[in-house]
């Protein structure tokens, strides 16, 4: 089962030292299940503002974002936390490993304190298995190329098995060719296993194998274009 993500007139605004900004000025967009859409624009254009909002890490100023039809403004913290548990699996620039952890228990830690209906260990076993690291499960993050360690964050992203997976300038701490595995890996999963995919990025020529591109500048989308 996925979710389709719908963002009506969203619009966010941040605060500080008496200046205003207008990160996202009147955002509508409809994302469909398993679809693999880029996002790019110039720095500071609100790709990350985006991916926030829609991953619930933060809610709007205005406007809504709906879920199936289900708008987070009518969820509780909890129901929050327990959807984006559910449903959002996240990547990031910096790979936030934690150093001290293996990757296998990297991978399980967002399982920590969480009931779920499979073996936690064996469940993380099978998701670096899925990112071609099974032969690194007892590495710790530093002894592991930058490209492997986002191969780690990737594999804890998709441990719980969300149906979106929200990618921020996932391959731009990496060199083209680590990029590309990366972006490889992220797209089989797309197609095999049916994940959704925002992937911001600033690569041009990673975003134009998606399945669609929507730009950014100053807060709106200046053109969202179905590739293929
Ligand atoms: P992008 O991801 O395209 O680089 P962001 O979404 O990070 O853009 O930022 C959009 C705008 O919002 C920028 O002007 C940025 O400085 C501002 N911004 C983002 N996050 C915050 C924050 N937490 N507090 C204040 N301003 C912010």
């Amino acid at each position: 089962m996925s979710t389709s993500i719908k963002c009506k007139d969203l619009e966010k605004s941040y605060k500080g030292d008496g200046v205003e900004t207008h990160a996202l000025q009147g955002i509508n967009l409809s994302f469909n299940k398993g679809e693999f859409t880029a996002i790019v624009g110039p720095s500071g254009s609100g790709k990350s503002t985006l991916l926030s909002l829609i991953g619930t890490l933060d809610q709007p100023s205005s406007g809504n974002i709906s879920y199936d039809g289900k708008k987070l403004a009518s969820m509780k913290q909890k129901q929050i936390a327990d959807f984006r548990f559910e449903h959002i699996g996240f990547v990031f620039q910096q790979f936030h490993l934690l150093p001290t952890l293996t990757s296998l228990e990297n991978v399980m830690a967002p399982l920590f304190s969480r009931k779920v209906p499979y073996n936690k260990k064996e469940r993380a076993q099978e998701v670096l298995k899925q990112v071609g690291l099974e032969d690194k499960e007892n590495s710790l993050p530093s002894q592991l190329s930058g490209g492997q360690q986002q191969r780690v964050a990737i594999a804890r992203a998709l441990v719980h098995e969300p149906d979106w997976l929200l990618a921020d300038e996932a391959t731009g701490n990496l060199d083209t060719e680590s990029g590309e595995v990366i972006f490889d890996i992220i797209q089989r999963l797309n197609s095999e296993k049916n994940c959704g995919v925002l992937f911001v990025t600033h690569d041009h020529d990673l975003a134009s194998r998606a399945n669609r591109v929507i730009k950014m500048k100053d807060g709106s989308v200046v053109s969202s274009l179905v590739e293929r």
